[in-house]
């Protein structure tokens, strides 16, 4: 490709929008073009790339033996109300109405679709296992689009759907899944990690998420380097440890004047936070809860959500709090009636914890669980922090950030019993097909990739994934046999099959260098009047600062094997 006939200029101001550093360098690079928030156009360089990770994917899932479909983006709002998944979607699931008034809506994903045309195709164990995948658009109204490819509410999409008799056979799809996905994602040049995660909207139980690690990634993650456990923050199980604080004592009350915060009662009777109850109040589907976490931690919404189950879940306004008649900064589930009690399992160990006295300005010592308050429900619902104890083992959890590139679900037998997805055994028995679903968004990787791939020059892609191999720069000034060679460069090494981004511009050298670095071209060819009078070309790899010459009838050979790896 010429660079003089290429749609997209590359800018060299930060666009003002642009929140991360692949939003930043795509956008400058003129690889993706913003059409509202959350919806790009993808240009010429961009979709080269997205086609290549859209190859990969491919082939992985051929090999794994999956059968490429395609499902209708319009479906029917019915089949979401079916499953009861609209809800768990809400205003993400965009919704329109076609001249009839069906209610419709753009697939945010497609379990109730393939479901229900595998209930059609479906009907014996022989029929069984079948993995049928699809990469496609999606639509998601995301609340708030950001980080360009990043976070978007229209995106391409590899989705896998497994159909097993059992849950061993579930398990074996699952397998070769996770190990498709490794394939994937080291064929792309990214190093990730595979972290336990949670289940979310989705449903269905096992879960796993891959992370291409990278600083500025949105997702936490908490893993141990001793056992390899790891796990995204929402889902992080960690060893909160008991607070041995004595024998349990009698319970007393002690005046707490204008002490509301967790710091300042620990503060004024001088205990650590951990030997403290903290009192937090939400709303789950319209009615107050009250939750209960030793003082030193804090609630996990996520973890709270499934615990309670709720379809709709915040925190209690104050004016709530003061209308259900709780005594904010002195609350505790001690003589409390009344109200849903959630309590952390960190609450049920330990001993002697100052709580609230539900009167102002006075607060209780010694409680003990269970002899002085009862709990409709003890689970894990903290955050599990990094320097926490693991629980795989007994060492200690360390953070680092990622970037969600894949999702794996174990989804059960929910939605073929809901879809009617049945299949006969050997003995002629009905049961429910057992399904799993697999996600990978292109987007969303092709960013990740710049994020964890990049310098403050530019992008550096790695060579699976990159737009074009080789970038070809000639310098030189009118008249120059420089133009002849690296047209006849151009020529020759598109016939060897390399792809060649040719930097055929009249410009300085200073905008061409820029240009490759910012494009992130991975070996760059640089052809002038200097590297002739050696019958030479000047041979750089993006990844690194050295340069060396390369005599000119050596250079197709060697970008060959440069490129095979
Ligand atoms: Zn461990």
């Amino acid at each position: 490709m010429r660079i003089s006939k290429l749609l997209g200029k590359t800018l060299r101001e930060v666009p003002a929008d642009a929140d991360t550093v692949s939003h930043q360098l795509l956008v400058r690079a003129g690889m993706i073009n913003q059409l509202v928030a959350g919806v790009y156009s993808y240009m010429p360089l961009g979709w080269r790339v997205l086609r290549k990770i859209e190859n990969i994917i491919r082939e992985e899932m051929d090999r794994a033996g999956g059968q490429e479909v395609n499902l209708p983006v319009l479906q029917p709002l019915e089949m979401w109300q079916a499953s009861g998944r609209d809800r768990a979607f809400g205003k993400s699931l965009f919704t329109l109405y076609d001249r009839r008034e069906r209610p419709l809506a753009l697939g945010p994903t497609h379990e109730e679709v393939i479901t229900q045309l595998a209930a059609r195709y479906v009907h014996s164990y022989r029929d069984l296992p079948l993995l049928l995948y699809q990469i496609q658009v999606k639509f998601r109204d995301e609340p708030r689009p950001r980080g360009g490819l990043i976070r978007v509410r229209e995106f391409h999409m590899k989705d896998l759907y497994s159909f097993d008799t059992d849950e061993a056979g579930l398990d074996e799809s699952y397998r070769k899944m996770l190990q498709a996905y490794r394939n994937i994602y080291e064929r792309c040049g990214l190093p990730s990690m595979m972290v336990e995660a949670d289940s979310g909207a989705i449903g269905g139980k096992d879960s796993n998420e891959f992370m291409v690690i990278a600083e500025s990634g949105e997702d936490e993650i908490l893993y141990c380097n001793d056992c390899k456990y790891a796990a995204n923050l929402e889902k992080a199980a960690s060893v909160k440890g008991s607070i041995e604080n004595g024998k349990p004592l009698p319970v007393e009350e002690v005046a707490t004047p204008g002490m509301g915060t967790i710091e300042e009662v620990a503060g004024f009777l001088n205990v650590p936070p951990s030997h403290t109850l903290k009192a937090v109040f939400y709303i789950a589907d319209g009615k107050m809860v009250f939750v209960v976490i030793r003082g030193d931690l804090d609630v996990n919404e996520i973890k709270l959500n499934n615990a309670l189950r709720a379809a709709e879940l915040r925190m209690a306004t104050e004016p709530e709090v003061i209308e259900a008649g709780i005594v904010a900064g002195a609350a505790s589930p001690v003589g409390l009636k009344g109200f849903k009690v959630i309590a952390d399992d960190s609450v049920t160990s330990g001993t002697n914890f100052v709580a609230g006295g539900n009167k102002p300005d006075t607060h209780i010592k010694n409680v003990n669980y269970p002899r002085d308050f009862k709990v409709d429900i003890v689970a894990d619902i903290a955050m599990a922090r990094p320097g926490d104890g693991c629980p795989g083992c007994s060492g200690k959890l360390q953070s680092t950030h990622g970037i969600e590139v894949g999702h794996v679900f174990k989804l059960g037998t929910f939605l073929s019993e809901k879809f009617e997805a049945y299949y006969l055994d050997e003995k002629g028995d009905s049961h429910p097909i057992v399904m799993g679903c697999y996600g990978i968004g292109l987007g969303r990787l092709l960013a990740a990739a710049v994020e964890q791939n990049h310098d403050d020059k530019g992008i550096i892609w790695p060579l699976p994934i990159a737009p074009y191999q080789v970038y070809l720069c000639p310098l030189y000034r009118d008249g120059s046999p420089v133009a002849d060679v690296a047209e006849k460069l151009y020529a020759d090494l598109q016939a060897a099959g390399l792809e060649v981004l040719f930097d055929d511009r009249e410009e300085s050298p200073g905008i061409k260098f820029n240009d490759a670095d910012l494009l992130g071209i991975p070996l760059r060819l640089t052809v002038s009047p200097r590297t002739l009078e050696k019958n030479s070309v000047e041979l750089k790899r993006r990844s690194e600062k050295e340069s060396a010459l390369v005599p000119l009838d050596e250079v197709t050979a060697r970008l060959g094997e440069l490129i095979k790896g």
